[in-house]
């Protein structure tokens, strides 16, 4: 049956023209071997997903290279690894196929090329070019350099244009994101189980995405970073980073809500709420990019894929910049630096905007919409009967 139904499937591919690339190929390869050792059953949820198939098609391999950490963990554990002739590298293969589908499922298609194109030199070339606009803008009226008065930022960009300016993008990021992953929970819904979104399954994936669970290695000693040793820093800095974004993300969001219920104008000082989530969200956005700089450039070689490795440094560049800039425009009130500062932070800001929706920032979208799918695939009954999860 199960071997049936991913026959109809690869049928239906191509008939839809959709044909197996050579790292999906790649990956439905090591994973058959996989599928007969499971040795690594316990590391993380993509092997126990493994387990209830007995083939891999095209929408099997996306869901599989989305729930994938890239942790290492199989890689160090594996007798296969190279230079074995079977040659399993699980995290690489599953990296090559997952920087695929961002740009097979991006929308507008036609800008899925960007994912290739997106790296460190673009996003700071982009978020210099941005500020430079701003400050020579400004410079032309003369005022970036100087007190600012009580108008604060909006003496020299007014709150409507701020608003005008950032949030069509806002918006279109949103938008095209959830295009793109809804055309990826189609495609891989049907090959885990069909089954509706529950309420327990939810729970539980938005636990795991919350703790970063299988950032642990599946024993609580961490995942593996330059070498074979465990290591819990890629687990902490990916939270510091995540919850960073997540407070800075409240921050502005309280301070609409301040501005346009209240009539509580900016900028706002401490002890206010939007000053408070900004500067710890801030701190913990620069210590968590500063250290997941550190790992990325540290990483072990066979560790994903290569390639990729502009495209997550630009990411990572573009949210230190942020982060970084917001905080010296806080220290800088009430300087003559201040109009400099608050260019040279929408620039960085603006870039991270343009470049979110085809960028690092989906791989967080993708793998939640792949956990989802893995606890909601979990609870139905494993269709090759061999065994429960
Ligand atoms: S990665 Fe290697 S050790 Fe782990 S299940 Fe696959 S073949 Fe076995
Ligand atoms: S690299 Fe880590 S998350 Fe990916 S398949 Fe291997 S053990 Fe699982």
């Amino acid at each position: 049956m199960q071997a049936l139904e991913a026959l109809t499937r690869d049928a239906r591919a191509l008939a839809n023209g959709e044909v197996v690339t050579a790292p999906e190929a790649e990956v439905a390869r090591q994973m058959t071997i996989c599928n007969a050792c499971r040795y690594c059953e316990g590391f993380c949820a993509v092997f126990p997903a493994m387990t209830r198939r007995l083939e891999f098609g095209k929408a099997d391999v996306h869901f599989l290279a989305n729930l994938c950490h890239n942790c290492g963990a199989c890689l160090h554990a594996c007798q296969y690894a190279p230079p074995h002739e079977f040659a399993i590298n699980v995290p690489q293969a599953m990296a090559q196929v997952r920087g695929q589908t961002y740009a097979d499922y991006a929308w507008p298609p036609a800008l899925g090329k960007l994912y290739q194109r997106n790296g460190l030199t673009l996003s700071v070339a982009l978020a210099a070019a941005l500020a430079l606009f701003l400050v020579l803008a400004v410079a032309t009226q003369g005022r970036l350099w100087g007190a600012v008065g009580a108008g604060g930022f909006y003496a020299i960009f007014p709150h409507n244009l701020l608003v005008g300016l950032f949030a069509p993008v806002f918006l279109f990021v949103v938008f095209a994101l959830g295009m793109g992953v809804r055309r990826f929970w189609r495609d891989v819904s049907p090959a885990t189980s069909g089954a509706p979104l529950s309420l327990p399954a939810s729970a539980e994936a938005t636990h795991d995405v919350l703790r970063l669970k299988y950032l642990d290695g599946g024993h609580g000693d961490g995942c593996h970073n330059d070498d074979d040793a465990y290591t819990l820093s890629r687990r902490r800095f990916h939270h510091l980073t995540f919850y960073g974004f997540l407070l800075c993300f409240a921050a502005t969001s309280v301070a609409t809500v301040y501005h346009y219920v209240f009539g509580w104008v900016a900028p706002y000082e401490l002890p206010s709420l939007p000053k408070l989530l900004g500067a710890v969200g801030g701190l913990s956005l620069m210590v968590g990019t500063a250290g997941l700089w550190h790992l990325n450039r540290s990483r072990h070689p066979q560790h994903g894929d290569a390639k990729q490795k502009p495209m997550d440094l630009g990411f990572i560049a573009l949210l230190f910049l942020t982060s970084a800039s917001g905080l010296a425009l806080w220290l800088g009130r009430g300087s003559a630096a201040l109009p400099l500062l608050l260019c040279l932070h929408l620039g960085a800001v603006m870039a991270l905007f343009a470049t979110l929706p085809y960028g690092k920032f989906a791989h967080g979208v993708f793998r939640t919409a792949a956990l989802l799918r893995h606890a909601v695939e979990k609870r139905q009954p494993n269709p090759i009967g061999l065994g429960a999860d």
